[in-house]
């Protein structure tokens, strides 16, 4: 997409802004209060608004490479304070990590990236969810490792007191969730079962 293309865009969006100006209205003067935050990757291609037909003021959003949340001991300041904000000031009641399939990520956790790139350091954090797809021996690796990363990150949520507190009082619910990009589908992760299911 170019600029001249985004400044367009703009121009179009500010017609629908009109259009839907007490729903943007209300935002400014009541402020936000979204139910749900959303974990998802950076990938231009799964765009959480767009995949749940969301609107403004729906989802907070965290997004980065391969939907990582590094767990509380990592140190890591980014995502922490995302976390902090949606549970502890928005009070959000669901939290979605959600992967997707063909994921950059991923694939580059699986065949490797030079040592002093950042990205290198980044993907540690989803290490052990290559390990466990790897020890599974399902077949396609990818696919096993992008969900085990799923996995992965919606228990390193639980590393945060605060969240397993609330978590374990049932006033936050943890939702894995996979995006199939061929289809626009998003399958879920049932603990009952053991098994991924679609969304209904
Ligand atoms: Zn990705």
């Amino acid at each position: 997409m170019t600029l001249a293309k985004m400044s367009k865009g703009n121009a179009i969006f500010t017609d629908k802004f009109k259009e839907n100006k007490k729903l943007y209205l209300d935002l400014v003067e009541n402020g936000q209060h979204p139910k749900v935050l959303w974990v998802g990757c950076s990938d231009s291609r799964v765009v959480p608004e767009f995949i749940v037909n969301a609107n403004a003021g729906d989802l907070f959003v965290i997004r980065n490479i391969a939907n990582i949340i590094p767990p509380k001991d990592a140190g890591e300041n980014c995502t922490s304070s995302v976390l902090e904000y949606a549970v502890l000031e928005l009070k959000i009641e669901n939290i979605i990590i959600c992967g997707h399939t063909g994921c950059g990520g991923i694939n580059a956790l699986i065949d490797g990236t030079p040592t002093d790139f950042k990205i290198h350091d980044w993907l540690k954090h989803a290490c052990p969810a290559k390990e466990t797809a790897k020890n599974s021996g399902i077949d396609p690796l990818e696919l096993e490792t992008i969900k085990e990363n799923i996995l992965l990150q919606a228990k390193n949520l639980l590393t945060f007191d605060y969240i397993e507190k609330k978590h374990n009082k049932g006033e936050l619910t943890i939702h894995k969730w996979l995006y199939r990009m061929n289809s626009g589908k998003i399958s879920f992760f049932d603990e009952i079962n053991n098994k991924w299911f679609l969304l209904k």
